[in-house]
């Protein structure tokens, strides 16, 4: 197994980036299609959602043919995917540790890596990492296993004077600065940060939620939401040569990803991809005219969890609901908060209150806890007891998991349904979120970070946004 896996390596280096069979990409759009052919006049064979897994089979100039889990295949421009490097899992403990069927320990087991071997990591769910196994996808604990990455995996910094430190903490000596654009080799990754190779050849850590894996982020800036102001012709290209391939009715609402010589090129709600005359469209504010009702959950006598470090629960949740109302204020919401201090509310008023509000949504917001710290990972929930249609409140909850999800250090822990009183004492569409669980040292230290904070409140809106719009 070890030599098998060396020799795909040097296969890998060998041949360069043209090797495309193995690797898989991630949507970084929400519902964006999937075309017949890598041409925008082809059909669609299907529309996915953000943060799609694909099977990358090969390249064609500026596009990728793709398959999905659900069995569709079909071309997606790279600008859209995501591709994360080529990692891997090597046991870090003593002896052999167990691959299972499901991520726990309740699961059957199908192998074991030996100390020291490796195989070919897939992604985190439920703080288990699924690997490659004999051809197949199965799980290993994750504080058993450490990830690895190929030699030559570059990560980019999305921000400016980002501190790289000698440990993967807050609190840990700054070894460089990097700025926006700036990449670097990594190495490894531990809890949301990622070990990077600097320029003298050491080795230092950065916070994972301030780097990306996609070499397209730097247009991410002209990601924007405008309006048309009249019938428009949706075009395969930004001329009007190019061939018509709808008609976009006015007033429908598009994400702008790109411009050329006074075309922009655009997404629309549908997950069409073209160019339209940027002289027929106009800004706007998506989320204007939006009512939402955003709980912190716990408050005064109330804690909520007790971190591994001795912190409440009630104080971060406020701290990131107060950040995450100025974001929808300004993306043009009227937010109304169940409490805006520390004092304590039932549960069953939170809910209430957004009916008496007759708010359009209602977000609690909670951090996790439980009595072992090796659990660590973000979830969502909805409640289907009082919904008639179970996608009511589900879709709140689908939205904000895949945008939260895209942050590099977020791992997976699902999107569930659960009877909180909160979610199930409303009408109005309503989910809940943990953000990270307190109880694991290394994720209560990040969620306590203001920067984390600060792009956690941005992709929670950016799944409101996507709530919105469908
Ligand atoms: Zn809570």
């Amino acid at each position: 197994m070890k030599k098998l896996l060396f020799f795909i390596i040097a296969i890998l280096i060998i041949s360069g980036s043209s090797i495309y069979a193995d690797t898989i990409g991630y949507t970084n759009i929400s519902d964006i299609a999937l075309y017949k052919n890598n041409d925008y006049s082809s059909n669609i064979s299907d529309v996915l959602d953000l943060n799609t897994r694909l099977d990358i089979i090969k390249e064609k100039n500026e596009w990728y043919n793709v398959k999905t889990s659900k069995g569709s295949s079909g071309w997606i421009e790279k600008y859209f995917v995501t591709v994360p490097a080529q990692k891997f899992v090597s046991n870090n403990t003593g002896y052999n540790v167990n691959i299972r069927t499901s991520p726990t320990t309740l699961s059957k087991t199908v192998g074991q890596l030996k100390p020291g071997e490796k195989a070919k990591y897939i992604d985190t769910y439920h703080s288990w990492h699924i690997i490659e196994y004999k051809g197949k996808e199965y799980y290993i604990a994750s504080w058993l296993a450490d990830i690895e990455y190929d030699a030559s995996q570059e990560i980019y910094l999305l921000y400016d004077k980002i501190n790289i430190r000698e440990k993967s903490s807050i609190s840990s000596n700054v070894l460089a600065q990097g700025n926006k654009y700036d990449s670097f080799n990594v190495i490894g990754e531990n809890n949301g940060w990622y070990k990077i190779k600097l320029d003298d050849g050491s080795t230092g850590y950065v916070a994972g939620w301030l780097t990306t894996y996609n070499k397209n982020y730097y247009s991410d800036g002209n990601l924007g939401h405008k309006k048309t102001i009249d019938d428009l012709n949706l075009r395969s290209g930004p001329s009007t040569k190019n061939e018509k391939v709808q008609t976009l009715k006015k007033g429908a609402i598009v994400n702008v990803v790109g411009s050329d010589n006074g075309w922009d090129k655009i997404v629309t709600q549908e997950g069409l991809v073209g160019w339209c005359s940027g002289d027929f469209l106009s800004e706007i504010n998506p989320l204007s005219g939006k009512e939402i009702l955003l709980d912190p959950g716990h408050g005064g006598k109330d804690p909520g969890s007790i971190s591994n470090s001795g912190k409440f629960e009630k104080y971060v949740n406020l701290e990131i609901t107060l950040k995450l109302k100025d974001l929808l204020e300004s993306l043009g919401a009227k937010v109304y908060l169940t409490r805006n201090g520390d004092y304590y509310i039932k549960n069953k008023e939170r809910g209430q209150m957004a009916d008496k509000l007759n708010v359009d949504i209602l977000l609690s917001i909670h951090h996790n806890s439980l009595n072992n710290s090796d659990y660590f990972g973000l979830s969502t929930y909805y409640n289907t007891i009082k919904y008639k249609d179970t996608r009511y409140g589900y879709d709140l909850a689908e939205d904000i998991y895949l945008n939260a999800i895209t942050i590099n250090g977020v791992y997976r822990d699902g999107i569930l349904d659960r009877n909180f009183e909160v979610l199930r004492e409303t009408n109005t569409p309503a989910a809940l979120i943990e953000i990270g669980f307190m109880s694991n040292p290394q994720e209560e230290m990040n969620i306590h970070n203001g920067s984390f904070q600060d792009i956690m409140a941005e992709k929670i809106a950016d799944g409101i946004i996507d709530y919105f719009e469908q």
